[in-house]
């Protein structure tokens, strides 16, 4: 994503979940279903939405891993008011409180569906479904949407239909999923939108931007070289996992925000970055590195945004010429300068796995973006691009549907070529200086 609000850190300090409590306990099908207890660790598979926006109720049915060792399994809420929890018909023990549900789930070794009744609400902090129509749940706030677990290595498969969409307005939304990806990948966008078609790639895919009254200009410039970029994504990094259908889809955040967010195969745009070519490039690029191959932990981010920032010039730079690809390396430029002259967090790979609170501690900021952004062109100045590409290449194909961390790349890297960028890594990413540019430099 790329997203510039300052409000959107306000409204994370504030999270608070609604503390309510709702029981939900059989006896009529025998003491033998057992009690709501809490297990973070039992996988979710699958996560099949029916939702309903008239009624502002969904269901939800969600296939979890079997297991003999376990006889629950846990979720985020969020604000959610939980209807009921049922299994083939047979309603479940469940508990609801805090923002958590624990579901008592039968001892099977076979995969389980749980179908999870509930009620959302609009949220007013970038955290859930916004008044606009639109969803905003990254980072961690899809438990205000559907019963999830938000950790971007806990990835699934989703299938989604919206019902209720209003007359004359048109629901933007993945109808499936097959790949295992992020809970915070999902998401929907309602509202009065004209289509207009971008042409095919060589693939096939239909690429294509969804703008509302009076953006056409914007959607146009912006759009122009879309379907070129991401032919260039295909060609160059392998197969898009997410359709034969894509667009760009223009959103209402408010009149101050900008960036988007990678909803693929509709991705979010803020109507303010809507005539901006890298924000569209951008937010493809993570169809394939931050969603199709998704982080391991928090504090990869740089693998999903500094790659995906250094892609949406690069691919600028391949399909619309040098010029348009210098003009947005200065503009990089300007905002690494910006970064270093602030007294914002400059560390763009902290270590550790889930350590850190990403919107809390200041990850969530340019250094990740843009000093990724140069680390990897400076991978690409020393490999060659078609070394480099090629190597991204292979990650991404080994890695499709996976959770993995930047460490990972970096020895894919070191393993496949005579260079070794621990180094540079070090200097670009984990120092709040920039490095000697003879030695990292690009
Ligand atoms: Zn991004």
């Amino acid at each position: 994503m790329v997203f510039n609000l300052p409000k959107i850190l306000v409204a994370a300090a504030s999270l608070l979940f609604l503390n309510f409590l709702m029981v939900g306990c059989n006896k009529q099908n025998g003491g033998d279903l057992p009690a709501a207890s809490t297990d973070w660790s039992r996988d979710i598979l699958m996560t099949n939405l029916i939702v309903d926006l008239d009624r502002m109720g969904a269901s939800a049915d969600i296939v979890v891993a079997g297991s003999l060792a376990s006889t629950s399994a846990s979720f985020e809420i969020g604000d959610l008011v939980i209807e009921n929890v049922t299994s083939n018909g047979i309603q479940l023990n469940f508990r609801a409180e805090q923002g958590r549900l624990d579901v008592g789930v039968p001892q099977s070794v076979e995969a389980q569906t749980l179908t999870i009744d509930y009620r959302f609400a609009i949220q007013d902090d970038f955290n859930g479904l916004l008044r606009s129509g639109a969803t905003f749940i990254w980072p961690y706030y899809c438990g205000n949407l559907f019963p999830c677990k938000s950790e971007p290595a806990e990835g699934g498969g989703y299938s989604l239909m919206l019902e209720g969409v209003p007359d004359g307005a048109t629901g933007l939304f993945p109808r499936s999923i097959a790949m295992d990806v992020p809970a915070y990948m999902v998401g929907w966008a309602v509202a009065d939108y004209s289509y207009l078609a971008l042409g095919q790639t060589t693939n096939g895919t239909e690429v294509g931007v969804y703008y509302r009254t009076g953006e056409e200009q914007d959607a146009l410039s912006g759009a122009q070289y879309l379907r070129d970029v991401f032919d260039w994504y295909e060609q160059t990094f392998g197969e898009y996992g997410f359709g034969q259908q894509v667009a760009s889809v223009s959103v209402d955040w408010g009149g101050a925000a900008f960036g988007g967010i990678e909803h693929h195969p509709y991705w979010h745009i803020a109507s303010g970055s809507m005539s901006d070519p890298v924000i569209h490039a951008h937010e493809a690029a993570h169809g394939w590195f931050g969603n199709g191959v998704r982080i391991g932990c928090w504090e990869d981010f740089v693998l999903s945004e500094g790659l995906a920032s250094y892609l949406a010039a690069r691919a600028l730079e391949e399909v619309a010429g040098e010029d348009i690809g210098d003009q947005v390396w200065n503009s990089y430029r300007n905002q690494l300068a910006s970064l270093q002259s602030s007294s914002e967090n400059k560390i763009a790979w902290p270590p550790g796995c889930n350590g850190i609170d990403i919107l809390e501690d200041g990850l969530f900021g340019i250094a990740p973006y843009m000093k990724g952004a140069f680390f990897f062109k400076h991978l690409e100045s020393v490999l060659g691009s078609n070394r480099f590409d090629s190597l991204l290449r292979d990650f991404y194909r080994a890695n499709r549907g996976e959770a993995v961390t930047m460490q990972l790349l970096l020895t894919l890297i070191e393993e496949e070529s005579d260079y070794d960028p621990a180094q540079c890594a070090q200097a670009w990413l984990r120092n709040e200086t920039l490095p000697q540019l003879e030695r990292c430099g690009y």
